[in-house]
C-alpha cells in the first residue's frame, strides 16, 4: 500500500486475528462476490467506518490450523507455514447481527484471493487480520473527489455515507461496463469498453473533462497503480492542487502479484 499512513486522520483499534465462519456468498455483479461472515465476535470489529480494511489470510489447502488461531499462534506457524495475504474492505459491518459483507472482484487470472471468493461456500471459515484505521474526511475541505475502479467500490460507498452533507461530492467508479454497476447513489460510472482492468484511461479522461468545483479539495484514489498515478498527475500538475490534498493508494498492480 502505497498510502503514507500518517497521512491520515485515523482512529486505530486493536489489531487481531478473526477465524469466522461464512454464512452467504452472493453475485452481486458478473465478476463480483460478497461473502458474508457472521460471528459474535464481530461485534467489537468495526466502528470508524470509511475504507476500514482488513488483511485476507489464505493457508494451503489442507494445513492444520492451531485451535484457537490467534495473531499469537498464527506466527508460531510461520516457520513451517505462511499464509498468502491480501487486503480487503469492509464493505458493510452490521453490530445488530454481527455480519461483516467483503466485496471480492472476480478478476480471474488466477489471484488466490480471488480464486478463493470464486468458490467459498457458506460454512467454510475467512481468516482474517485487522481492521486498519480508517480515513478520516477533513471536515475543512470545500469539496470532495472520490475516484478508483471497482476495487475501491466499497470503500468509496462508505466513504460516501461519512461526508458532510452540506458540501460538494463527485465519485467516479470505473468498472467493465454497465453489468458491473452496484445500487450506490452519488456515482458517476465509467466503462472500460472493452479494454482490460488496468490498461483504461476511463478515470484520468473522465476527471480531466470534468469541470470541478473551487474552493480547498480533498481528494481520495485508489485502484490499479498506473491509473491512480494518471490521475494524481492530473490533479497535481494539470490542476496545480497541493500534493497534501490529493491521496492515492494503490490498491494493485497490473502484471503483479500481492499488494
Ligand atoms: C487497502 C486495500 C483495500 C482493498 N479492498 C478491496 C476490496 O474491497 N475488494 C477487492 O476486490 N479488492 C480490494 N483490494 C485490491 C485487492 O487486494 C487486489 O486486487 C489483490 O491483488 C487481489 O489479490 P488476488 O490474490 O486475487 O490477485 P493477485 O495474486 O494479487 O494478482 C494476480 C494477478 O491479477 C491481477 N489483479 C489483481 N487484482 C486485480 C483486479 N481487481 N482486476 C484485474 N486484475 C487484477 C494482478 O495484476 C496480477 O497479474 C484492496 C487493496 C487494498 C490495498
Amino acid at each position: 500500500m502505497s498510502t503514507n499512513e500518517s497521512r491520515r486522520r485515523s482512529r486505530r483499534q486493536e489489531t487481531r486475528l478473526w477465524r469466522v465462519p461464512v454464512v452467504r456468498v452472493e453475485r452481486v455483479t458478473p465478476h463480483l462476490a460478497r461473502v458474508t461472515v457472521r460471528h459474535e465476535s464481530l461485534a467489537s470489529l468495526a466502528g470508524a467506518g470509511t475504507d476500514q480494511n482488513v488483511m485476507l489470510y489464505l493457508y494451503p489447502e489442507g494445513t492444520v490450523l492451531p485451535e484457537p488461531l490467534t495473531l499469537e499462534s498464527a506466527r508460531g506457524l510461520w516457520a513451517r507455514v505462511r499464509p498468502l495475504t491480501r487486503t480487503y474492505t469492509i464493505r458493510r459491518h452490521d453490530p445488530v447481527t454481527n455480519e461483516v459483507d467483503i466485496d471480492f472482484v472476480l478478476h480471474g487470472d488466477g489471484g488466490p484471493a480471488s480464486a478463493w471468493a470464486a468458490r467459498v461456500q457458506p460454512g467454510d471459515d475467512m481468516i482474517f487480520v485487522g481492521p486498519s484505521p480508517a480515513y478520516q474526511p477533513d471536515p475543512a475541505a470545500d469539496w470532495y473527489l472520490l475516484a478508483g475502479d471497482e476495487t475501491a467500490l466499497p470503500a468509496i460507498a462508505a466513504i460516501l455515507t461519512a461526508l458532510p452533507p452540506d458540501k460538494p461530492v463527485l465519485a467516479f467508479v470505473e468498472v467493465a461496463d454497465e453489468t458491473e454497476e452496484q445500487q450506490v447513489n452519488g456515482i458517476t460510472w465509467l466503462h472500460r469498453g472493452g479494454v482490460p482492468a488496468g490498461e483504461s484511461t476511463a478515470l484520468v479522461d473522465a476527471i480531466s473533462a470534468a469541470d470541478l468545483p473551487g474552493g480547498v479539495p480533498e481528494v481520495w484514489l485508489a485502484g490499479e497503480r498506473t491509473a491512480m498515478l494518471a490521475v494524481r498527475a492530473h490533479l497535481l500538475d494539470g490542476r496545480g492542487y497541493p500534493r497534501p490534498r490529493v491521496r492515492p493508494t494503490t490498491y494493485w498492480r497490473l502484471g503483479e502479484s500481492g499488494n
